[in-house]
């Protein structure tokens, strides 16, 4: 028996990246997986077809898989997503809040309309699928997991990303907060912390040997993480081993947060 066979998943911005790594390995686990996309319907279908190759159990005891599109800051967009799943699968058991984006500038330069896109992005979209999730869970009682996606950047300021850091501090207030909200009703939510990780959102270092070489000398582990590292922790978070973990942040990130400046004693 796999750890997860036969729970629904839905994971957001499921087309690239971490989302695509999730969504595969939530099918390793024998669950069955929603895809949430924006734009890249294309890229998408890869990360469709990369699940469907990934489901490990027999394929009549289940391991179903659909692409739902919409845009998370879009309250329309989530209230059709969580419509079109239930409608397919009748319930979910799990929520992953995965989709993000940045954008860069001084922030005395920056436009408001930027500011507020991340924001409606990251953390409003966050809010909106959870209480999508939570009327759910609520409704058909039982309980039920929320996944937040964050970043070290929860804590870690991040000049010319101000809005990015904001959104990431603000998504793991919401995830405490909905944690000591819903405990009493088994809703368990958590929160995982990545460090630098290697996907499209980080185009700009990952594919410049000099800056990624200058990104990884900030990592005590000497080397940017993969998407799958994180995907794992996601699995674990909703399995039963994590059956007593609730508003916790797991920081996954070879040590980043752990300053790597004081490495070496100056004395
Ligand atoms: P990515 O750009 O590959 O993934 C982001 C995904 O979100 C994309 O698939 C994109 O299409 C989707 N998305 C963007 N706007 C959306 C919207 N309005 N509605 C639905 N989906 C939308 O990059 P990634 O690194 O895989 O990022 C995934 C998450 O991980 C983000 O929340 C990001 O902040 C977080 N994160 C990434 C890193 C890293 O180093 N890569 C570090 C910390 C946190």
């Amino acid at each position: 028996m796999k750890r997860l066979e036969g729970k629904n998943v839905l994971v957001t911005g499921g087309s690239t990246g971490i989302g695509r790594a999730t969504a595969i390995r939530f099918a390793d686990e024998g669950a069955n997986v929603a895809i949430n996309y924006h734009s890249s319907k294309t890229e998408a279908e890869i990360t469709l077809e990369e699940t469907k190759d990934a489901c490990s159990i027999i394929r009549e005891k289940g391991c179903r898989e659909m692409l739902v599109q919409g845009d998370v800051a879009r309250e329309e967009d989530v209230r059709r997503i969580f419509r079109e799943v239930l409608k397919a699968w009748g319930r979910l058991d799990i929520l992953v809040n995965n989709a993000g984006i940045q954008t860069a500038s001084p922030t005395h330069e920056m436009a408001a309309d930027a500011y507020d896109r991340v924001l409606a992005v990251n953390l409003r979209g966050a809010f909106l699928c959870a209480r999508e999730a939570v009327r759910h869970f609520l409704d058909r009682g039982g309980g039920g997991i929320i996944l937040n996606n964050t970043s070290v950047h929860e804590t870690i300021p991040k000049p010319q990303y101000a809005p990015y850091a904001a959104s990431k501090a603000g998504l793991r207030a919401l995830s405490r907060t909905l944690a000591l909200e819903y405990a009493g009703q088994g809703i368990r939510v958590n929160t995982v912390a990545p460090g630098a990780i290697r996907t499209p959102i980080n185009r700009e270092w990952t594919d410049d040997p000099g800056k990624k070489a200058a990104v990884e000398g900030h990592i005590p582990m000497g080397r940017a993480g993969e998407p799958e590292e994180i995907a794992a922790v996601f699995v674990f978070l909703a399995s039963d081993e994590a059956a007593y973990i609730t508003g916790q942040t797991i920081y996954v990130d070879g040590g980043l947060t752990l300053c790597a400046d004081f490495r070496t004693p100056w004395s």
